[in-house]
């Protein structure tokens, strides 16, 4: 079987709630199936790496601050990333990351933070900061082709706008915008969301759609993931379902 290539971007400065510990789960749940996993880190100023070598590039969340700061490197990532996306490369993004790859995300004071534009949608923060969409979310996707509930938590100012292809359906807290219909972007190689958590703890379909992803991208025959024990993954879920969708 092949080995899974990763590059994690800017986990030193875009790691909110944990979201590293996606990187851990999906490492796990390869390790546990014999897949070899391999993730290299890139963050400001490393040298230009061959983004569509990866099967996977995952960008976590941060606070208007820090996507300030990383805003001019990633810009120069802009036709890796944008060729690897169009070659299959899955992007994995989270809240900042999220945003980042929209037109534009343009902060409480007005500020924009030019995105790479790869999709057309566009964030707005409240200039009130403290109008922020907080606390824990349920959303219903049809990535993998069954309806799946996704539990998370959320923490963004940001209201994320134009989004053509949500991740899914909000069934419990704010998505997309304060109390909106839709939470995330998504595309056949593409999970945008605000979702963290980390967001792929208590939701193992959601990691093992994209590691069967990146098995099977450039396979003849696709290949099926053995299913895991995720008996406490889904105790997990199901404590925070029953408590938030009574
Ligand atoms: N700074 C952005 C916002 O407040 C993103 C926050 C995040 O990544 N959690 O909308």
């Amino acid at each position: 079987m092949k080995t899974i290539k990763i590059l994690h971007m800017y986990a030193d400065m875009l790691d909110l709630y944990g979201d590293s510990g996606n990187m851990e789960i999906i490492k796990y749940r390869c390790k546990m199936r014999g897949i070899e996993c391999e993730t290299d880190k890139y963050s400001v100023d490393s040298p230009m790496p061959d983004f569509s070598s990866y099967d996977l590039i995952y960008i976590g969340g941060g606070a208007d601050l820090e996507q300030q700061h990383i805003s001019a490197d990633l810009l120069k990532c802009k036709d890796g990333i944008e060729k690897a996306y169009k070659n299959g490369t899955f992007l994995f993004l989270i809240c900042g990351g999220y945003q980042l790859m929209g037109k534009y995300y343009r902060d409480a004071d007005g500020n924009d933070i030019k995105g790479l534009g790869l999709f057309d949608y566009y964030t707005v923060a409240p200039t009130s900061r403290r109008k922020r969409c907080i606390g824990n979310i349920v959303v219903e996707t049809e990535i993998t082709g069954t309806p799946v509930k996704v539990v998370g938590f959320e923490n963004h100012g940001g209201q994320t706008q134009e989004v053509k292809t949500p991740f899914g359906k909000v069934l419990y807290g704010n998505g997309n915008c304060s109390k909106s219909e839709a939470e995330g972007y998504t595309e056949k190689n593409v999970i945008a969301t605000y979702l963290h958590g980390p967001m792929l703890s208590k939701n193992p379909e959601i990691s093992d759609y994209m590691i069967e992803y990146c098995i099977n991208r450039e396979a003849e025959t696709p290949e099926k993931l053995k299913p895991l024990n995720d008996k406490l993954e889904n105790e997990c879920r199901n404590v925070m379902l029953g408590r938030l969708l009574k």
